[in-house]
């Protein structure tokens, strides 16, 4: 253990990040870096627990409580608070291939069961996650390692988003030969196109794929497996699949609604997706994104996609921006059917809310609100949405939203932004290659073992288990790695 006082005397400090008035003129990072004595002092507040609940990673309640990856969370930060970071930086690579986005996007399951939040606010371990990786690649300790063997089997893994990479990398660590095949032109999956530049910087997602590739991994773009190449051939051509397409069929409760087909109303990730592609191709010089400058926006839906809605339609300039959720606001600190160690439901500003709070002086999000009608002009194209007000109420055991009458508003709305979750995988792959679904239309293989009905084929990720979050993704993408591994060879050495 570092400092066994440390707790006692030094409170929760994070590193600055960017004030939002700054960073919502440009897409760079948001996130800051804290000196080298300020992490320290936070390491120092670790009590490197008996039971470290931090890196526990279970499911409690239906949410990951602790780190899914099982980083040596105790580990590190004694190693840190003692100035070790190459040390440090070696135990989170046990556990972690790509700390650098863990550091960055996650949520921090980690934080919500520190034993130290039980009293006193948590570690500030995401932050020192972040720190160490980052240290390690400006000291040039990160570097490619090819495995010093080759197996001669051969692994292709369709899609590239953080499952997809972990478990290439897993696998290129235990000598096969991989072969990434991704339909978009870009590798990263939703790092690369759906988290914005200023919450992950795709440079950082970049340098992480040029390592991979110097390390061994081919990566094949513009490839969609099932259409561009036949499913049957890549089972031909390898001797597993791994399948990391994702879930991507976004949800959409207004089918029915009156005003749904107007022009201006766009699923969330067109949005981020065009948005990203076109910084990263021209700069938005090539206008190939769909603008939110000028107009009032609407987003309906929260969690990170909706954020990341808001903070990119902030950049681009729009003139007002509102956030519609369904559910109620969540409390301050944790109600009393939300215990330690399970995942604080409590109120938070995230990155976009804080930058739009800063520009108009209020939290975006209106809480409680169903949205019943999209209003169209002369051309089409919507111009504004009616929404009520409701309540949650019992109904046969389940609660339910019940509109309460007289609360109808009109907002303006130029542009309405979609961000309602995705309901599972595309299903054209898994069915040419006779793969069998759960009941939640994701691709069916048991949680730890990975493979699909179709012998050799194998699934992880969102794909899987629908979807979640990246460290997740990771998680299934290493376990996915073992157990071909072990498909391949008898045995596995991977963890
Ligand atoms: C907007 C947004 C923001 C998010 N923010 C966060 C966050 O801040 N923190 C967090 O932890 N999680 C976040 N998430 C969730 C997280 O990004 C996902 O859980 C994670 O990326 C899933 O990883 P994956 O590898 O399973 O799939 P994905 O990242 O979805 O990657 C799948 C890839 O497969 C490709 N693909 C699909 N089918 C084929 C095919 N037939 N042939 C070739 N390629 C194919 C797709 O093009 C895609 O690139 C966010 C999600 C969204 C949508
Ligand atoms: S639970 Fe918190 S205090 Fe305990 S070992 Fe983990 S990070 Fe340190």
């Amino acid at each position: 253990m570092g400092k066994p006082t440390g707790f006692l005397e030094y409170p929760r400090e994070l590193p600055l990040v960017r004030p939002p008035e700054e960073r919502v003129r440009d897409w760079e990072e948001f996130h800051g870096h804290g000196d080298e004595a300020l992490l320290r002092k936070q390491g120092a507040r670790c009590m490197d627990c008996g039971v470290p609940f931090c890196h526990t990673g279970t499911l409690l309640a239906g949410m990951a409580s602790g780190c899914p990856i099982n980083n040596l969370i105790p580990e590190w930060n004694d190693l840190v608070y003692r100035g070790l970071w190459r040390e440090a930086l070696e135990r989170l690579h046990k556990t972690n291939n790509f700390p650098e986005f863990t550091g960055r996007v996650c949520p921090a399951p980690c934080e919500g069961s520190c034993v130290l939040g039980i009293s006193e606010p948590p570690v500030t371990i995401k932050a020192i996650e972040c720190a160490i990786i980052d240290r390690g690649f400006e000291e040039g300790w990160v570097h490619p390692e090819p495995p010093s063997f080759r197996t001669g089997k051969r692994v292709a893994v369709v899609g590239s988003g953080p499952a997809g990479l972990a478990c290439a990398a897993q696998l290129n660590r235990a000598g096969h030969w991989v072969t990434v095949f991704e339909r978009a032109d870009r590798i990263g999956g939703l790092l690369m196109y759906g988290i914005p530049n200023m919450k992950l910087d795709k440079r950082i997602v970049q340098r992480r794929v040029d390592l991979m590739a110097a390390e061994g991994v081919k990566f094949v773009t513009n490839c969609e497996v099932g259409k561009d190449y036949p499913g049957d051939q890549l089972r031909a051509e390898f001797d597993a699949v791994v399948l990391c397409g994702g879930a991507t069929r976004p949800n959409d409760f207004f089918t029915k609604t009156e005003g749904r087909n107007l022009q201006g109303i766009h699923f969330a990730m067109e949005f981020l997706h065009s948005n990203t592609k076109s910084l990263l191709d021209s700069n938005h010089a090539d206008g190939r994104y769909i603008s939110a400058k000028g107009k009032d926006v609407v987003v309906i839906g929260g969690g990170d996609t909706g954020t990341d809605c808001v903070g990119t339609a902030i950049r681009q300039g729009c003139r007002s921006i509102l956030q519609l959720e369904i559910v109620p606001r969540p409390p301050l600190t944790r109600a009393p059917d939300n215990p330690w160690p399970q995942w604080p439901k409590i109120y938070r500003l995230d990155y976009g809310q804080e930058e739009a709070k800063a520009l108009w002086g209020d939290d975006p999000r209106r809480y409680a609100v169903q949205t019943t009608r999209f209003l169209g002009d002369e051309r089409g194209h919507v111009r504004a949405i009616e929404t009520v007000q409701v309540e949650w109420v019992k109904d046969n055991g389940r609660t339910v939203p019940r509109n309460i009458p007289g609360t109808e508003k009109i907002y303006p709305a130029q542009l309405v932004l979609l961000a309602l979750g995705f309901s599972g995988p595309e299903s054209q792959l898994l069915d040419q290659l006779g793969v069998e679904k759960d009941p939640r239309s994701n691709a069916k293989a048991e949680y730890g073992k990975y493979m699909t009905n179709v012998p050799g084929v194998f699934v992880a990720g969102d794909m899987r288990r629908g979807q979640s979050l990246v460290v997740w993704a990771i998680h299934e993408g290493r376990g996915a790695a073992r157990e071909v591994d072990r498909y391949l060879m008898g045995e596995t050495l991977l963890p």
